[in-house]
């Protein structure tokens, strides 16, 4: 059945699910209370690594499943999707985190130094062994933000910008709500909360990558992301902090010396960016689809580090339930009624 849709917040979870939705057939709404796109999102800071090998730990296997399907979704959808791998090499003192990467992760290959060379020349022959992984993939967030923008409106998504919704605005009862405001739904998802990360982007045409690097680093891991025209993102901090002040010194140093170590070709690169956001996480570091009021409430939300790689699996999700009541192992259904109050 056809269905009226409103989304909140056009950042990547709600861009997800607009246009996976009005792909269905729905018919979608998207507000977003800033007046430029992505001016308060979370999203445009991302990296943005489809990483869903290297990302998720043992632990989250279940995760990574979901992942590797989410970065199918994005090379299904999008041209904007290099994928060219991931190399993970390490810095002295990082061997040890490299080492145990290489047991806990699947599908990559061990490199020995020419091998690295012969992938990534312009690394030279400082790093002994690295890991491979081939299948996993980076977008340049502002393309690929941009990209999506244009998909939604040949959708039929009607978007409006500098519309912010009171959460309290009353919704009429054959509209079904998807509040995707990431931080800011706080007031109705109380377990939800920051994480502070930072990031800078350089430019320098004095070394080449094809593809993104992690260094693993005893105090702080980096990846630096190959961005197109010189341009690199390097990233990123992980702060159990809601702190929305700019990058500390300590942060920036660490990205610095970081990178600086992986080639000291970025010693004579341009800062262009220094940026600090706020990652909307659970405490278990997963995503969640919230439910309520039989259906016609739905929170999309805790994306933590993985926003761009997720998103899609969880617009799969929330358009099953929909569609026909499917509920994904993250879709979590609430049954007291929310208060007036609390109704977006
Ligand atoms: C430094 C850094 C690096 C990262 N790297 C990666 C990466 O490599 N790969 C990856 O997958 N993820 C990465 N992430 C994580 C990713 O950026 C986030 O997980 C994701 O962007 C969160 O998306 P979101 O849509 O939930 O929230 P947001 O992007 O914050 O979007 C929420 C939107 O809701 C709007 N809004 C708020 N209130 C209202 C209202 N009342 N009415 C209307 N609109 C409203 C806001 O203006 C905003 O546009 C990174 C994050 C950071 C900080």
């Amino acid at each position: 059945m056809q269905r009226t849709i409103t989304i909140v917040g056009a950042g990547i979870f709600g861009l997800w699910q607009a246009l996976t939705l009005a792909r269905r057939g729905h018919t979608v709404r998207l507000v977003e209370a800033s007046q430029t796109p992505f001016a308060n999102a979370a999203s445009q800071y991302a990296g943005t690594l489809l990483a869903p090998e290297c990302e998720f730990p043992p632990a989250q296997k279940d995760a990574r499943i979901f992942a590797r399907h989410g970065l199918q979704l994005w090379q299904k959808n999008f041209t904007c999707v290099r994928t060219e791998g991931t190399l993970v090499v390490a810095a002295p003192g990082g061997t040890g985190d490299l080492h145990d990467l290489a047991t806990q992760s699947e599908n990559r290959t061990i490199l020995a130094r020419d091998e690295i060379v012969e992938l990534e020349p312009g690394l030279g022959t400082r790093f002994q062994s690295g890991l491979y992984f081939k299948q996993e993939a980076h977008i340049v967030t502002e393309s690929a933000l941009h990209q999506m923008l244009d998909a939604l409106s040949e959708a039929g998504v009607t978007i409006s910008f500098g519309s912010p919704v009171a959460s309290n605005t009353p919704r009429s009862s054959d509209c079904i709500t998807i509040d995707c405001r990431g931080m800011a739904a706080r007031d109705q998802l109380k377990d939800l909360r920051g994480v502070r990360g930072e990031r800078m982007v350089i430019r320098t045409d004095d070394i080449k990558l094809t593809r993104p690097v992690r260094l693993m680093h005893l105090r702080q891991p980096i990846y630096v992301v190959p961005w197109g025209d010189g341009r690199f993102m390097v990233g990123a901090t992980t702060i159990e902090s809601e702190d929305t002040s700019q990058v500390s010194v300590k942060s920036a140093l660490d990205l610095l010396a970081q990178a600086y170590q992986l080639h000291p070709a970025f010693g004579e690169a341009e800062i262009i960016s220094l940026d600090s956001a706020v990652r909307p996480a659970f405490p278990d570091n997963l995503p969640r689809i919230t439910v309520r009021d039989a259906g016609q409430h739905i929170w999309v939300n805790g994306s933590y580090r993985h926003g761009f790689l997720l998103a899609p699996v969880l617009a799969e999700a929330t358009a099953d339930f929909i569609d026909s009541g499917a509920t994904h192992p993250w879709l979590k259904l609430e049954t007291e009624p929310c208060s007036p109050a609390q109704a977006l």
